[in-house]
């Protein structure tokens, strides 16, 4: 058990055992089953390779964050098991274009966004995309992200849309605050989305320096990067 105790690991196998002893550890200090728990690992500005790499260690869920970036991987994958998860912002002209690859879209955060991707044209032909409402946990209305108080009714909005399916909500825990804080906020957006859509109640949160505070406040989906990716490749 020693490689997974030593900080700082150099290669990518030690990097993901050591996050996956800390997702055990937090999710048994806060009574959660590590069954509950989904890790997408976050693979963007690193190549297809990487993503090989990971599959061989047993992971299945990746994310991107820019759709160029994720098309062009995606397409060198090809033929290979994974599930792709689109966790950036996106604009509504890529809607059509992300749905063709992502499985799940943690970014939803407005009707427009919702009715683009659950129109005929857009949507997978085998039935509905799954979506996460993205929550603005800023004070920056600027923010990607609906508002904390909207966040119930835009849920009620998609639920009736023929081509999604809401698993939930989603946040990324601003800079200059605890993310403890944040994350309690994003439950209980999560609680109100719950009252009216009672099955959407997965939270994905928690990033590499604070997933253990997410699982704490009841994420269910983690996206880690760089604590397993490691230091991102020079762009360009
Ligand atoms: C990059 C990114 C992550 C992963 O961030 P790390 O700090 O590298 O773990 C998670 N969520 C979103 C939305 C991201 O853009």
């Amino acid at each position: 058990m020693t490689t997974i105790e030593r900080e700082g690991e150099t290669d990518l196998a030690g990097r993901l055992a050591f996050v996956r002893a800390g997702i055990a550890e937090a999710a048994a200090a806060n009574s959660r089953r590590l069954d509950e728990l989904t890790l997408i690992v976050v693979t963007k500005f690193h190549p297809a390779s990487l993503v090989r790499e990971l599959m061989n260690l047993g992971v299945t869920d990746f994310g991107e964050s820019r759709h160029q970036e994720a098309r062009d991987k995606v397409a060198e994958l090809t033929g290979t098991p994974a599930t792709w998860h689109f966790v950036g912002q996106l604009q509504g002209k890529k809607a059509k274009q992300v749905a063709a690859y992502a499985s799940v879209i943690h970014s939803l955060d407005r009707p427009s966004l919702a009715d683009l991707l659950s129109s005929a044209e857009v949507r997978p032909t085998a039935g509905r995309t799954d979506v996460f409402l993205q929550v603005n946990l800023t004070d920056d209305p600027g923010r990607g992200g609906v508002a904390p108080g909207g966040a119930r009714e835009l849920a009620e909005y998609v639920e009736v849309l023929p081509g999604l399916r809401l698993l939930g909500v989603m946040g990324v825990a601003p800079l200059g605050e605890g993310p403890r804080s944040a994350f309690a906020r994003l439950r209980a957006v999560s609680e109100a989305v719950t009252q009216s859509v009672p099955r959407a109640s997965a939270i994905s949160a928690g990033m590499s320096h604070d997933y253990a505070e997410a699982i704490a406040e009841g994420a269910t989906h983690l996206r880690i990067g760089s604590a397993i990716t490691g230091i991102r490749p020079a762009a360009g």
